[in-house]
């Protein structure tokens, strides 16, 4: 299959293992040549916006946008966001109508689709993306794709500790003062404050210890932190109890009636379970719901107890066929209505 083929291609890029192709580096630069490439083989009018999206428009109802991204986390998997860009081009490419957009920097807090809305357009007037569920929901229900209800807000910073250096053999225990014993009690409290809210996650996913000698009592620590929720108020209590300064900071956002309703229509009438689901993951799609452009997301199973952020990442091809036919039928719907 030829979207099998071009994942590989994209995969091969950062050299191994797994996908690695972060934002602002040149295997992203390379897989947006890809894509370029294959749009211009689909004969799609190939555009680049200020902030180096990549958009392959036909002739026909290109205001109707499918796409995602193709920066990666480092050791990512195939499929998140690479999907999404090689089934639109496919999509766009069968039913001879809409337009695909590849985003940059989604890995880095969805940089390129924030800077078009920012800049106020031209925005799509409506907006399917594929994704990989990234998560165990569909596996568990049987279900090979699902519609996604709404995207969970998410806010990102960090948290830092001050303590004393000292000698770790000479510094006496009750007059230390350690930066990463009070980072670890903080640490903690970001899962505490997570549980206590529902649907809430938090994570520390980073943590840098200064001056790092293995005898030496830290000074100096700093934290990630990775809140998210499904509400835009759980997500103000959980920042609250976690008592931190989002840097980035993005409001949950639902997705629109009428581009959900069409997907879950395709899938029905493929004789497939009606599966909808909210996000935990933040995608560009969630950036141009809450800009006001009409968007929905298709998710594509998950295997492997839905890892993501993995080389182990997978979907089957059968799933991925599917969710391709559903897509591109639902861009033909919503192209081809004034
Ligand atoms: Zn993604």
């Amino acid at each position: 299959m030829r979207v099998s083929k071009r994942l590989e291609q994209l995969y091969a890029i950062g050299g191994g293992p797994g996908a690695n192709r972060p934002h602002g580096r040149a295997e992203e630069d390379a897989a947006h040549e890809f894509a370029g490439g294959w749009m211009k083989e689909a004969g799609l009018a190939v555009e680049v916006d200020q902030s180096g999206n990549l958009l392959g428009r036909s002739p026909v109802g290109a205001d109707v946008w499918v796409g995602s991204h193709l920066d990666t986390v480092p050791r990512g998997g195939r499929f998140d966001g690479a999907l999404g860009v090689v089934a639109g081009i496919e999509a766009v490419e069968r039913v001879g109508c809409g337009a695909v957009v590849v985003f940059r920097g989604e890995e880095v807090g969805c940089i390129g689709s924030r800077a078009l809305v920012v800049r106020g357009g031209p925005l799509p007037r409506a907006f399917l993306e594929l994704h990989i569920e990234q998560g165990p929901v569909l596996e568990r229900a049987g279900a090979p794709v699902g519609v996604v209800t709404s995207i969970v807000g998410y806010a990102r910073g960090e948290l830092l500790f001050e303590g004393r250096a000292g000698h770790a053999g000479t510094t006496p225990m009750d007059v230390r003062d350690d930066a990463l014993v009070a980072a670890a009690e903080a640490i903690l409290q970001v899962r505490e404050a997570a549980v206590r809210i529902d649907g809430a996650v938090a994570t520390v996913g980073q943590l840098a210890v200064e001056p790092g000698g293995s005898n030496v009592i830290p000074e100096r620590v700093r934290i990630s932190v990775d809140a998210r929720a499904p509400h835009a108020r759980r997500l103000d209590e959980l920042i609250a109890a976690i008592g931190f300064e989002p840097v980035h900071r993005t409001p949950p956002s639902a997705m629109a009636e009428e581009p959900r309703r069409i997907l879950l229509e395709e899938i029905v009438s493929r004789g497939l379970p009606a599966i909808e689901l909210p996000s935990g993951a933040g995608h560009d799609a969630g950036i141009l719901a809450a800009a006001g452009v009409p968007s929905a997301m298709l998710f594509v199973r998950s295997l492997n107890g839905g890892l993501s952020h993995s080389p182990d990442e997978l979907s089957s091809e059968e799933d991925i066929e599917l969710a391709v036919d559903v897509l591109a039928d639902a861009l033909r719907r919503l192209a081809s209505a004034a």
